[in-house]
């Protein structure tokens, strides 16, 4: 049986780092235990709360809903050609655990996404992306399991409805499936890694860096998030706590008008992406603070826990951001981290 554990503080299961409690905890390491669970009489009733890493989530109270923690274990290697693997992860297994695998097998792909926190099982959650690379460029397929039934179901990359920060899982089937593993293809001996985004290339240049191999672009995308990034282990946080706005042309050029500095990047012929942490920055929120909930000093986009900060501060700071903004801008922006309840 998966053991039970009764009022469990969840403060070290997940980045914000806040004192919440689950009234009911398990955790899971094999696909077996999740049928197990079904026939708990505990869980019988209630909708499950689904947790990888914690690393991007928001608890603004205790959660009276159980508590499935993910830590399927195992990385195997499915398919070899001569250019191309196969690998099949479990979904409890670290993200730069296996980023750090596949360089040290020979296999790139992953380099850019490179210290992502969190878990293999949520990464196709949102389709995580970072320095121009999102995982649905190496995702195959992944195995799920259907909580109402107790059913196993592949899906392909076609039918997760991969989106900037969105799948299918994150809304259609939001709560429906827990994924236990993902199949990525990864590749041998590639050289045309991916250096346009942000400062890699300049990283690059300054450790006098000509031809860059995939550790080589790891290490420069490390260094960056180190230098820009808070680290929850020593200060709490999701990450981006918005996603950047997509919005109209139109809008675009008349917010050009009044601040001509505003960046924006095409997406398709209609759309154009618009940095989020820029618009916060903009406001003089970076730094921003209410007692130990605030906005980071060095990156607008992420909402810190200086120590005490529950829940409905950091919902407190993220509701005043978003007034701010909707009120300068006409923009609403949407988090990205997964609120609960
Ligand atoms: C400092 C920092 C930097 C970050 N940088 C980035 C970045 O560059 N790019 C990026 O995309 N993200 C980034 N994130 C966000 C986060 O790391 C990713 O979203 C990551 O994939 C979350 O993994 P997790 O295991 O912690 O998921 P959790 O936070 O535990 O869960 C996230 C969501 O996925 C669901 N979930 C988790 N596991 C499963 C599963 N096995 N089956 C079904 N549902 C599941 C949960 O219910 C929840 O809704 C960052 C976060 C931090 C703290």
């Amino acid at each position: 049986m998966v053991p039970v554990q009764h009022n469990y503080n969840l403060k070290d299961a997940h980045t914000f780092h806040m004192d919440v409690h689950a009234s009911l905890f398990f955790e899971v390491i094999g696909e077996r235990s999740l049928d197990q669970l079904r026939s708990n009489k505990l869980l019988r009733e209630k909708p499950w709360v689904i947790l990888g890493g914690g690393s991007n989530v928001l608890f603004t109270e205790n959660v009276t809903d159980p508590v499935v923690k993910i830590s399927i274990p195992g990385i195997s290697v499915r398919e070899c050609g001569s250019n191309t693997i196969m690998v099949k992860v479990g979904a409890g297994v670290n993200w730069h655990e296996l980023v750090l695998w596949s360089l040290d097998h020979g296999y790139s792909g992953l380099e850019n996404l490179s210290l992502i926190p969190g878990q293999c099982g949520a990464a196709p959650m949102q389709n995580i992306g970072a320095y121009g690379v999102e995982l649905v460029q190496v995702f195959e397929s992944l195995d799920a399991f259907e909580i109402s039934t107790g059913l196993m179901k592949t899906f392909y990359r076609d039918e997760c409805a991969f989106g900037y920060r969105t799948s299918i899982f994150k809304t259609e089937l939001k709560n429906k499936f827990i994924i236990t593993s993902i199949t990525l293809r990864l590749h041998r001996n590639r050289s045309d890694l991916n250096l346009d985004y942000g400062d890699i290339q300049n990283v690059l240049n300054d450790t006098g860096i000509r031809n860059p191999t995939p550790r080589d672009v790891s290490n420069a995308v490390i260094k960056i998030r180190q230098s820009k990034l808070p680290d929850p282990n020593q200060i709490g946080n999701a990450g981006s706590f918005f996603k950047n706005p997509e919005i109209d042309h139109h809008l675009f050029k008349e917010l050009k008008r009044t601040f001509p500095e505003i960046p924006g990047y095409a997406v398709g012929t209609a759309k154009v992406k618009v940095p989020a942490g820029w618009l916060i920055d903009k406001l003089g929120l970076k730094g921003y603070r209410n007692g130990d909930a605030g906005v980071h000093d060095k990156q607008a986009l992420v909402l810190v826990n200086h120590g005490s900060a529950n829940g409905h501060q950091i919902l407190a700071i993220a509701h005043h951001i978003q007034d701010r903004v909707q009120n300068t801008y006409g923009i609403l922006l949407e988090p990205e981290v997964n609120i609960y309840p």
